[in-house]
């Protein structure tokens, strides 16, 4: 049923109450600033007229079209991911994983190859094995520490070459550049997971990589309650790709979840260099304790790729692993782990709080030796006081690994 009559001031007609509540009349008055960005919720995108709705263009970056594919929050926390990471595009992710999982289906087919260092985030391995097993991939794993001799390495058919740095739990930090340089000789599409760094303490782009993945989940977020992820390019071919395979994958993100990390983003460098510090203080602690065999922090001489570091990087933040001597059972370095007070155990760091989680390194690789006999312990170093973290570690210490 359609109303023609003009009954009231503004030329609408008087609709029914029901009707006026669907659509309400807006009278808020202008001249409204604040800091916050407006949280622009909507499946529904509005569009003017018909003629709006049909000339899309998939290339367009700046027609709203589907709540899914961006909204004015999603599209403003995506131009400041950019921004930080020294790239022109980003496509939020509803987690780290499925932006890791949207480099995949955007860049390689049936009969491709890929490259994943041997010491990748284990998802990412697995996710690898699945497309190898059910897709008609091929997936190899490489020593993270090979540099230039992944060449030696490239097929006709390698599409992909994963880059992490440093590798998560053991931290070797790969010789990027010289990695990304021999990519793209050879054609192949190079993608860093570059969670660690936050795209704070490594330029992705400045170091050759085509993309740049990220967990927003982690620093970017840093209140360890919100899921997401961040595929970053500078090339907007690359983009396009990226952009297709994540519309027919259906990702999208929430823009109260936005909302959340654009929050937190303004702290983001200051919180960054807190962890940084209280880190460095904790593993300098650790390195001296005879419990310890060793610390696997990148600003540590002995860490694998500690020069490359130097060279590449400007920092570290609150991540790193210690391993402690072999005469130490993996029971009793469990128990050293739930001896802890002040470190969590979980997983997705990040936030204030620190963790601890013990790992089986040897049963985590295929493609290389890992050197040391002792379990690794990886600890995120929180916002608390680093004087009481170190206490903690050493009540622990001492209740089950001394004598
Ligand atoms: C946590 C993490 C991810 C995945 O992020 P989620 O949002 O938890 O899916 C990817 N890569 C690295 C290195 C991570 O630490």
């Amino acid at each position: 049923m359609t109303h023609k009559s003009s009954d009231t001031a503004d030329g609408m007609p008087a609709h029914d109450l029901q009707t006026r509540v669907v659509h309400p009349r807006n009278d808020i008055p202008d001249g409204f600033a604040s800091f916050s960005t407006p949280i622009a919720r909507a499946s529904t995108v509005v569009f003017p007229n018909l003629a709006a709705l049909r000339n899309y263009d998939p290339h367009s970056d700046t027609q709203w079209r589907y709540g899914l594919h961006h909204t004015p929050t999603s599209m403003t926390l995506a131009q400041q991911i950019a921004a930080l990471e020294g790239g022109t595009h980003t496509l939020l992710q509803p987690s780290g994983l499925a932006a890791i999982s949207n480099v995949y289906f955007g860049i390689v087919k049936q009969g491709d190859d890929v490259l994943i260092p041997d010491n990748v985030y284990d998802p990412n391995r697995s996710h690898g094995e699945w497309l190898a097993r059910n897709f008609g991939i091929s997936v190899r794993y490489y020593d993270p520490m090979i540099g230039a001799g992944i060449a030696e390495l490239i097929q006709p058919s390698t599409r992909l070459l994963w880059l992490e740095a440093p590798g998560s739990v053991t931290m070797e930090v790969p010789d990027v550049p010289a990695m990304t340089q021999a990519a793209r000789a050879r054609g192949v599409v190079s993608a860093i997971d570059n969670t660690w760094s936050a795209g704070l303490a490594f330029d992705a782009f400045g170091h050759g990589c085509d993309i740049s993945v990220q967990a927003l989940t982690k620093y970017q977020s840093g209140g360890s309650d919100v899921l997401m992820g961040s595929v970053t390019t500078r090339d907007d071919e690359l983009h396009y790709r990226l952009k297709q395979a994540r519309m027919h994958l259906g990702l999208g993100v929430a823009a109260d979840e936005c909302a959340l990390v654009l929050r937190s983003l303004a702290s983001l460098k200051l919180r960054f260099e807190a962890h940084d510090r209280s880190a460095m203080a904790v593993a300098t602690w650790l390195k001296a304790r005879p419990e310890v065999a060793a610390v696997l922090h990148p600003a540590f001489a002995d860490c694998p790729g500690h020069d490359v570091w130097r060279r590449d990087f400007t920092g570290a933040g609150g991540l790193f692993s210690v391993v402690f001597h072999e005469r130490y059972t993996p029971a009793q370095i469990d128990a050293f782990v739930e001896g802890l007070k002040l470190y969590a155990i979980g997983f997705s760091w990040g936030g204030a709080h620190s963790l601890a989680v013990p790992y089986r390194v040897s049963t985590m690789r295929t493609a290389t030796h890992w050197p040391h006999r002792g379990t690794l312990v990886r600890l995120y170093i929180g916002l608390e006081e680093s004087g009481d973290l170190i206490a903690d570690l050493a009540q622990s210490i001492e209740a089950h690994l001394a004598g």
